[in-house]
């Protein structure tokens, strides 16, 4: 069985100023090592100042995915070496000495599947490498501080997902609901990045870093998926190590044997005192919440009667359930979903795709009406949906360019009948044996009057016209 976990560092690129010191939170189109100052570089003697708002939006995010929140949090100096990190420690939050981290024990709902949440932290992001080309060959590396210092959240599930898809699935709602609570813009450039672990069987855990996007990540999972099957049909066993994907060569390579934690020497943060979070602030950033997506699943399943499969997959897309939230009325709701769902997600699933998609609600919406109303069949609601993806043309136009109204008169629909019953003698004969055989009569009419012809009404007389 495959095990993945995720490790997501959230950029609060909303805020004004970086998580301990005033430089600009902002880090992005500036010189080269500008947005820097004693604190962000870690001189000597230099002292933290915690950003309280950076505290407010780590909790937005704990209370968005279901986190408790403890009514202190504390900080920890995390020690390690490496070129991004001026001080040689991180300041980040540990579950250690009677301390938790902004939110612990969480969960949320996506597809029908329970993702719990093990920690949400709030920390400070490193400086940036700038390789040249490819991490693997490149002889030189650049270091930027610009960045040393953003107010970073890392949300750590536990390895509850067993596919890559329902990873990007994932990841799809979690940028939509950070994006709704107003804390990052998950499309800037890394400000949403992800590590993933994978396990496959018995076999050992393999991090993977450095992923880009989320296609990326989607990728480097299958990868490794790949990878480590292959060893362990030659029973080859597989190493716990940190992979890096390669973006060049779209593989993971090796990079080193994985830290354990006590390598870290995570140490209390003696320069920021311990932080109460009062039972008020929590009730008051509750009410800042927009609607969660269970609590929006809920809504359409029971105020509009939406099939809990199409509410699930409806309400875990911002995008499409805003869309819906803009097309629909208490009469054409079900239909106005079952359009989004079956036919319009299918076409455009990506975010390029959604950006440019001509189609508005106003177009769901006439649509939806004119199939409750029976002015439309579903069939020719289909292709009048292809032509508004295609074109951005109204139902109105659509609709009399391509001739696509529904046929409901009854005696056309009986004439169109009458020559499908002489030319298809044997099938005539078939269906009045066995009634299961009618439908293919009735797709011919279907046929013949290019899905125009009202289906009830056609079923009706086919029925009539065989019993005499
Ligand atoms: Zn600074």
């Amino acid at each position: 069985m495959t095990k993945i976990g995720l490790e997501i560092h959230c950029q609060l690129t909303k805020l004004e100023s970086k998580l301990f010191c005033n430089c600009k939170a902002d880090y992005r189109n500036l010189p080269t090592n500008q947005n820097i100052c004693p604190v962000c570089v870690g001189l000597p003697g230099s002292l933290p100042m915690l950003n309280k708002k950076a505290v407010e939006k780590a909790a937005l995010i704990s209370l968005a995915l279901g986190c408790k929140i403890p009514s202190k949090i504390g900080f920890f100096r995390k020690n390690y070496f490496y070129p991004d990190l001026p001080k040689n420690f991180q300041i980040t939050q540990y579950n250690a000495y009677g301390d938790t981290s902004i939110g612990y024990d969480g969960k949320i709902e996506i597809e029908g599947k329970e993702i719990r949440i093990r920690r949400i932290q709030l920390e400070e992001d490193p400086g940036r490498l700038v390789y040249e080309g490819s991490s693997q060959q490149t002889m030189i590396t650049l270091v930027d501080y610009n960045r040393a210092g953003t107010p970073l959240v890392e949300i750590v599930t536990e390895p509850d997902f067993e596919t890559p898809k329902q990873v990007r699935v994932f990841l799809n709602v979690l940028a939509d609901l950070v994006e709704n609570i107003g804390v990052s813009d998950p499309y800037l450039e890394g400000a949403l990045r992800v590590d993933g672990n994978i396990s496959i069987g018995d076999g050992n855990r393999v991090e993977i870093k450095n992923v880009g996007s989320f296609r990326d990540i989607e990728k480097a999972l299958h990868f490794e998926i790949t990878r480590q099957q292959s060893l362990l049909d030659r029973n080859i066993s597989i190493h716990a190590e940190t992979r890096h994907w390669d973006d060049a060569r779209k593989i993971t390579v090796s990079s080193r044997s994985k830290e354990e934690e006590q390598d870290y020497r995570y140490l209390p943060e003696a320069d920021i005192p311990i932080v109460l979070i009062e039972n008020n602030t929590v009730t008051s950033l509750s009410k800042q919440m927009p609607e969660s997506i269970v609590a929006k699943k809920e809504r359409y399943v029971k105020k509009y009667g939406i099939p809990l499969q199409v509410a699930n997959v409806l309400s875990s897309d911002k995008f499409y359930s805003d869309m819906f939230e803009k097309a629909h009325t208490q009469n054409n709701a079900k239909e106005v979903a079952n359009i989004i769902t079956t036919d319009l997600m299918g076409f455009a699933d990506t975010r390029e795709k959604k950006l440019e998609l001509k189609v508005t609600p106003k177009h769901i919406s006439d649509l939806a009406d004119a199939i409750i109303n029976n002015k439309l069949t579903r069939n020719s609601g289909k292709t009048a949906l292809q032509e508004m993806i295609k074109t951005g043309k109204y139902l109105k136009e659509i609709m009399s360019t391509l001739d696509l109204g529904q046929v409901n008169d009854a005696s056309s629909i009986e004439q169109v009948i009458l020559e499908v019953f002489s030319e298809e003698e044997k099938a005539v004969s078939e269906a009045k044996q066995n009634p299961d055989t009618i439908n293919y009569l009735v797709g011919k009419v279907m046929r013949k009057t290019k899905g125009k012809a009202d289906p009830t009404i056609t079923l009706e007389i086919i029925r009539r016209k065989l019993l005499s």
